[in-house]
C-alpha cells in the first residue's frame, strides 16, 4: 500500500527502531539496573508493537511521523514502572477509619516491627523445645503474655477471628445444638456471617428471642438434649436501639452452668483496654469475658487489639486443649511473623499508658481534638499554599471518624478533617485524581467535597497530601 504523498507505510515500517538499538539508550540502561531485563525487554516489544500496529491502521494522509526513539523510550520506562510495580503498596488513609479492613487494619506498633526482623531474620524456636532439646509447639509463644493479661486458664491463636469461631464451633459443638440470640445473627462485610460459619463447623444454630429483644427465658425453653453450647456474638458493626433486650454474660454463664453446657462468646473487636477510659462509649474487654466466666472467647489480633491479624481464643484450660487436638487448627495455623509481632504487642499491654502510647489504633483513637484541629489547619494552609490558586477553597471542618473493625458502629467520635473544593473540578474528579497519585490518597466525598481525616495520617502523609495538590496545579483532570 502506497500513500498519496509522503512517505509509505513500508518506509515507516522500516523506520521503526528495533527492541535492540532502543536497548543501547542510555535511559534504558539506567533502567536496567532497576528492573529485571526480561520486564525491559517485553515494555520495549509492546512499545515498539504498538507503534507498529497504529501506523497500520492509520487512515491519515500523509502517514504521521513514527514516534522518536526518546518517545518511545519514555513509553517504555512508564510501561516498566507500572509492570515492576507492587501490587500491595502503601497509601494515604485519610478516611478517618482508624480499623479500616481494606486498607489493612491495625499498623504495627514500632516494638512489633522490630520484632519480626529480629525473629525472622534468622532461625528461631518456633516448634522447638529448648529446655528438653525437642520438638515442641508453636502455640506455646503468645500463650503466656495472654494469659498473663486478661487473667484466662490458657490461650491458642488461629489465623483470624473467623477461623478462631469455626474451629471453637467445631471442636465443642460438631452434631449438637448452639443457641444464639436472634439479635446476634450478625453479617461482618466480606462474607463472614454466624449461621453459615456455624454450618460450616457442623454445629446447628438454634435461633431464639426476637430481632430486637431475648430474654434469659427465650435460651432456657431452647435448652434441650441436644443443646451444647450457649454463644454470645458482639453486634459488631450495627446497633440494636429503642425498644431491645440483651442478655447479661453473667446470666447466660450461670444458666449455663445449671444445665451443665458451655458458653461462648464471639468478641469482634475485643479490646484488652477499656475504651471508655479516653471518653468513647464503652466497648465489652476480653477481659471482662474472662471474669464472667465464659468457657471460651474469641477475638481478632488486628482490630481494638491493634495486633496483626489473627484470632485469640481465651478459655479453660481442657477447651483450649480439646481445640489444640483438632485438626482443623493445622489448617488455620499461624505463621512465625504473625506469633512475632503479636508477642511484641501484647507485651505493650503490661503498662496500659504505654499501651495507649505505643500501639497505633490506640494512640489515633485516643489523639486530643485540638491537636486534631492543629494538624488540619496546618494541612489546609499548606494545601491552599501549594495551589495557590482561587479556584480551590480548603476549609477545615468539624467531622466524624470512625473507629472501625465493628468497634462502635455508629457512635462516630469527633475530630477535624480539611475539606476541598473547587470550581473546575468536581469532588469525583478529586477524589480520582487523589486514589491515582503514587501513594494514593484515600479520603471520602460529602456534600461535593472531598474531606481528609487527620486522625489516620501517619507521619510523612501531609507532605504527600501537599505535593499531590501542588500537582494538581498543572494537571488536566479528567
Ligand atoms: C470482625 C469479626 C469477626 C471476624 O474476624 P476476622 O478477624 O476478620 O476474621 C467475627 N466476629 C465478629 C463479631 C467480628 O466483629
Amino acid at each position: 500500500m502506497l500513500s498519496h504523498s509522503g512517505a509509505s507505510l513500508q518506509d515507516r515500517l522500516r523506520q521503526l527502531p528495533s527492541v535492540d538499538q532502543l536497548l543501547k539508550h542510555p535511559d534504558i540502561h539506567e533502567l536496567l539496573s532497576n528492573v529485571p531485563r526480561k520486564i525491559v525487554v517485553e515494555s520495549l516489544r509492546e512499545v515498539v508493537e504498538e507503534a507498529r500496529r497504529q501506523l497500520l491502521s492509520s487512515q491519515e494522509d500523509p502517514l504521521p511521523p513514527v514516534p522518536s526513539i526518546s518517545e518511545l523510550v519514555q513509553r517504555a520506562s512508564a510501561l516498566c514502572a507500572q509492570k515492576n510495580a507492587f501490587t500491595l503498596q502503601p497509601l494515604v488513609n485519610a478516611t478517618g477509619i482508624v480499623v479500616h479492613t481494606n486498607l489493612g487494619r491495625s499498623l504495627l506498633a514500632e516494638e512489633a516491627l522490630q520484632r519480626l526482623q529480629v525473629v525472622c531474620r534468622t532461625y528461631s524456636n518456633l516448634e522447638y523445645d529448648l529446655v528438653n532439646g525437642r520438638r515442641g509447639s508453636r502455640y506455646v509463644h503468645a500463650e503466656a503474655i495472654l494469659r498473663e493479661i486478661t487473667g484466662a486458664e490458657a490461650a491458642l491463636v488461629v489465623n483470624n477471628n473467623a477461623s478462631a469461631v469455626l474451629l471453637v464451633l467445631n471442636t465443642l459443638a460438631k452434631g449438637q445444638e448452639v443457641i444464639v440470640s436472634r439479635g446476634q445473627l450478625v453479617e461482618i462485610g466480606g462474607s463472614f456471617r454466624i449461621p453459615d460459619v456455624m454450618a460450616a463447623s457442623g454445629a446447628i444454630l438454634r435461633e431464639v428471642g426476637c430481632t430486637n429483644r431475648t430474654h434469659l427465658y427465650d435460651y432456657e425453653r431452647a435448652i434441650g438434649e441436644h443443646t451444647r453450647l450457649l454463644m454470645k456474638v458482639h453486634c459488631s458493626n450495627y446497633r440494636l436501639v429503642g425498644f431491645t433486650a440483651e442478655v447479661a454474660l453473667e446470666d447466660l454463664v450461670r444458666l449455663a452452668r445449671r444445665h451443665n453446657l458451655l458458653v461462648m462468646e464471639d468478641l469482634g473487636s475485643g479490646s484488652l483496654v477499656d475504651i471508655a477510659s479516653v471518653g468513647l462509649p464503652q466497648e465489652p474487654t476480653a477481659q471482662h469475658a474472662v471474669r464472667a466466666g465464659v468457657d471460651v472467647v474469641t477475638f481478632s489480633g488486628d482490630k481494638l487489639l491493634g495486633g496483626p491479624q489473627a484470632g485469640i481464643i481465651l478459655g479453660r484450660k481442657e477447651i483450649i486443649a480439646l481445640c489444640k487436638k483438632n485438626p482443623l487448627t493445622r489448617a488455620l495455623r499461624v505463621d512465625k511473623m504473625t506469633l512475632a509481632a503479636l508477642e511484641a504487642t501484647l507485651r505493650l499491654y503490661r503498662d496500659e499508658p504505654t499501651a495507649w502510647r505505643r500501639i497505633p489504633t490506640l494512640a489515633m483513637i485516643a489523639r486530643p481534638l485540638e491537636s486534631l484541629k492543629d494538624q488540619a489547619l496546618r494541612l489546609a494552609q499548606r494545601i491552599q499554599e501549594a495551589v495557590g490558586a482561587p479556584f480551590m477553597s480548603v476549609q477545615v471542618v468539624e467531622s466524624f471518624s470512625q473507629v472501625g473493625g465493628g468497634a462502635l458502629p455508629e457512635r462516630n467520635v469527633p475530630t477535624f478533617a480539611v475539606a476541598v473544593s473547587s470550581k473546575p473540578w468536581s469532588a469525583n474528579q478529586l477524589e480520582k485524581f487523589l486514589r491515582a497519585n503514587s501513594p494514593p490518597i484515600i479520603g471520602r466525598i460529602e456534600s461535593d467535597r472531598f474531606l481528609m481525616d487527620v486522625r489516620t495520617l501517619q507521619e510523612g502523609d501531609p507532605d504527600i497530601i501537599v505535593q499531590a495538590f501542588a500537582r494538581l496545579k498543572t494537571e488536566e483532570l479528567r
